[in-house]
């Protein structure tokens, strides 16, 4: 059984006490266990955040970093900063930063790499445009970006990766995947792990579902076969949409877990 994991992505939002207030409440409201919680703010609130944070359940996370430990990068931020800055965990590969910064496969997976080496959990993602959906290509692509991003990772680090299947066209849109396109692509992302590192070292990886998770939704997506948690962008700006979602979390793992102990398979 995998603990479910819900990531808050806050993308550029938020100023420092609006964060410091958000990251309180979720502090305050996330259940004791049954579900691992990360929050992502913006850089420059990674202490402050950190801070209110520190001695709790919920973890701190970045939204990217850089492939290299230090340089003349300007504007960047590497992997053992966020470690500095109290981070334990960071996306890599998001759709924003591979479709508006243009940041290709091979660099997803030197990230990848940097995150592990500073002793980051990375959360990869990846996702099919509409085009390539529409043009039925939607599994290669997904599975050319996740070889790419796990090209310098060591069979022994599997279990520190999770995944977040993020399809674009769902990122920030308020169009959500179906369970017909959700549950086939996590199927195949967890064959791939499996084909790669063998299902005791894979079984362990989270794949997570990203794009239009809401407290309305999350519910029916958390107990999908297969999606073993969300990344959450615009519900994650409110203590109580995000919480809900965590909630939502918590039970369909729960839930999960009676079905294994009673002999009825997994999600
Ligand atoms: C994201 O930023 O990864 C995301 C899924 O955003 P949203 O939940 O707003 O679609």
């Amino acid at each position: 059984m995998r603990t479910p994991l819900i990531a808050g992505n806050w993308k550029m939002n938020t100023l420092r006490a609006g964060a410091v207030a958000l990251a309180r409440a979720v502090r305050e409201g996330a259940p004791a266990d049954g579900v691992e919680v990360v929050l992502c703010p913006p850089f420059v609130h990674l202490g402050a955040v950190g801070e209110v944070l520190r001695g709790s359940r919920v973890r701190l996370g970045g939204q990217d970093c850089h492939e290299k430990p230090e340089g003349a990068f300007t504007g960047s931020v590497s992997a053992p900063m966020l470690v500095d800055a109290g981070a334990t965990d960071v996306i890599v590969g998001h759709s924003e930063r591979r479709h508006a910064l243009g940041e290709p496969d091979a660099l997803v997976g030197f990230k990848t790499r940097a995150a592990l080496d500073a002793r980051l959990a990375p959360i990869v993602c990846v996702g099919e445009t509409i085009e390539e959906r529409k043009a039925g290509s939607s599994e290669a692509v997904v599975l050319r970006q996740l070889d790419a991003a796990l090209a310098h990772v060591r069979p022994a680090e599997a279990p520190r990766l999770s995944l977040a299947y993020e399809p674009v066209w769902a990122i920030g849109t308020g169009v959500v995947a179906t369970p017909r396109e959700i549950v086939p692509m996590h199927a195949a992302l967890r064959a791939r792990l499996d084909a790669l590192w063998g299902a005791d070292r894979a079984g362990a990886i989270r794949i997570l579902y990203g794009g239009s998770v809401n407290a309305k939704n999350a519910d029916e997506i958390l107990a999908l076969a297969g999606v073993d948690g969300a990344l959450v962008g615009g519900a994650s700006l409110t203590s109580e949409g995000f919480l809900a979602i965590v909630e939502a979390a918590r039970k369909g793992g729960a839930s999960a877990a009676s079905r294994v102990s009673r002999g009825e398979g997994t999600r």
